[in-house]
């Protein structure tokens, strides 16, 4: 397997060198939105450890982003009111990874409404600030 690129974007971010809309942080994952959502409250997580994808995690760092994943669903739940949730996590390019840092979807679903295709569309940033502090204010609820 191709060994990590720490210049990969979603390490820029972790090292504070890209801008994102954070929603959580704790001391093995970061989780933030989603710029090209394929539901409203579209959210990543992501370990602060360098790992490609589910092929060379460590189980520990993976257990952490799975621990974050759900406490993000919780969330979600409640400041979307989502009737649902898909969680995904794809590896490698043959499994539909795109950016080669670890990370966990979390899309907030409603009733007879699909997911957008991937990358199709950029968000309005205003939407986007106005998810993340629902989304951030339903974390601090728990
Ligand atoms: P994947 O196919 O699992 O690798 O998905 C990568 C995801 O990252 C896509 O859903 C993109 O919309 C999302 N994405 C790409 N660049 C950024 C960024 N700078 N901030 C937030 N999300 C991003």
């Amino acid at each position: 397997m191709t060994a990590y690129d720490p210049n990969n974007i979603f390490a820029k971010i972790l090292r504070g060198e890209f801008p994102c809309y954070k929603v959580y942080e704790d001391d093995h994952v970061i989780a933030f939105l989603d710029i090209m959502p394929r539901t409203p409250g579209h959210t990543l997580v992501i370990p602060k450890a360098p790992a490609r994808n589910i092929l060379d995690i460590a189980q520990e760092d993976f257990a952490h982003v799975a621990r974050g994943a759900h406490k993000i669903a919780q969330a979600a739940k409640q400041a979307f009111q989502a009737d649902g949730m898909t969680i995904a996590q794809y590896s490698e390019a043959s499994g539909g990874q795109v950016v080669f840092h670890l990370h966990m979807h979390v899309m907030p679903r409603h009733d007879n409404v699909g997911l957008l295709p991937a990358a199709s569309r950029k968000e309005d940033p205003k939407v986007l600030e106005d998810n993340a502090t629902k989304l951030i204010a339903a974390l601090a609820a728990l």
